[in-house]
């Protein structure tokens, strides 16, 4: 018998969920009750333009509906800035931070004039533009208030960890990581005060999270997560990243298909177990 897994499923509220939500939420809490383990549910509600409360009920809701369980009180990220400040802090006080002023438009402008301009997993990589800025300019842009992101400075960030890192994928073996790959990665943003990768990686450290399982489409970001584990010193749970759901038409779910989210189907009828099934999940 394997080892008691804690997993979670950690939704945004930024919208009904949908089959392939109820695939991921089922998966995440059949690994934990295989082994006796514990399932948790967190909110990642960090970006408040996009998620609304009414959504936030609406998971709690349809995932009781599906027959799930989890554990009290819910965390919520919105509710534990503190904890990614403290995060932010400690990077900084590496040396391993840097402000970035640069709107979306200058960071296209540059990458549109540079001769060269490498790809990530995300997209074009940052071109470093406020990497050498130096102090003075720093400290005038933000006395005179320009809104600034925070950056990782990649290379400082390498230098200053006993590399190569490496995470256990249990179906795909052991992985190499490779954050490099994603550039200076913003890890706080202008308008919140972290991103998705520091309040994952700080929040399933906290929650004590052993088995993290979740769609193979963020399975690049997992580069990003274990340097940061390595630099916070920060345990290292073990990961699964399963297959997305797809459609009769073959695309992935979205939180836009209105027609396959768990409320629709319910509303339409549909018991929990049609919807397990639909959702590829056996009795
Ligand atoms: N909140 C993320 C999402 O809804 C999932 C985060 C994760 O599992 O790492 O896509």
């Amino acid at each position: 018998m394997s080892t008691a897994a804690i997993t979670r499923f950690a939704p945004s509220p930024s919208g009904f969920l949908h089959l392939g939500h109820a695939f991921s939420a089922l998966f995440a809490e059949n690994e934990a009750r295989l082994t006796k383990g514990r399932f948790l549910l967190r909110i990642e509600d960090i970006d408040p333009g996009r998620c609304r409360p009414a959504f936030e009920g609406a998971i709690f809701d349809d995932l009781s509906w599906l027959g799930l369980e989890w554990e009290t009180p819910v965390r919520r990220q919105s509710d534990h800035m503190a904890d990614y400040r403290a995060a932010l802090d400690r990077l900084d006080g590496m040396g391993l931070l840097y402000p970035c002023f640069c709107t979306r438009k200058e960071i296209q402008h540059e990458i549109a004039h540079a001769g060269r301009a490498p790809h990530g997993p995300d997209g074009p990589l940052y071109p470093g533009t406020c990497r050498h800025l130096h102090a003075d300019v720093r400290q005038k842009s933000i006395a005179a208030g320009t809104p600034y992101a925070l950056r990782l400075d990649m290379a400082k960030a390498e230098a200053a960890i006993d590399g190569p890192l490496y995470w256990t994928d249990r179906d795909r073996g052991t992985q190499r990581a490779d954050p490099a790959a994603f550039g200076d990665v913003v890890l706080a943003r202008k308008d919140i005060p972290t991103s998705y990768h520091l309040a994952v990686t700080v929040d399933d450290a906290l929650q004590g999270v052993t088995l993290v399982t979740r769609g193979e489409d963020l399975l690049p970001a997992t580069h990003v997560h274990r340097l940061l584990q390595e630099l916070l010193g920060l345990p290292i749970p073990e990961y699964r990243h399963h297959h997305l759901l797809t459609g009769p038409d073959g695309k992935r779910f979205a939180k836009r298909d209105k027609a396959q989210t768990i409320r629709a189907l319910r509303e339409e009828g549909r018991t929990p177990a049609e919807v397990r099934r639909m959702a590829g999940v056996a009795e």
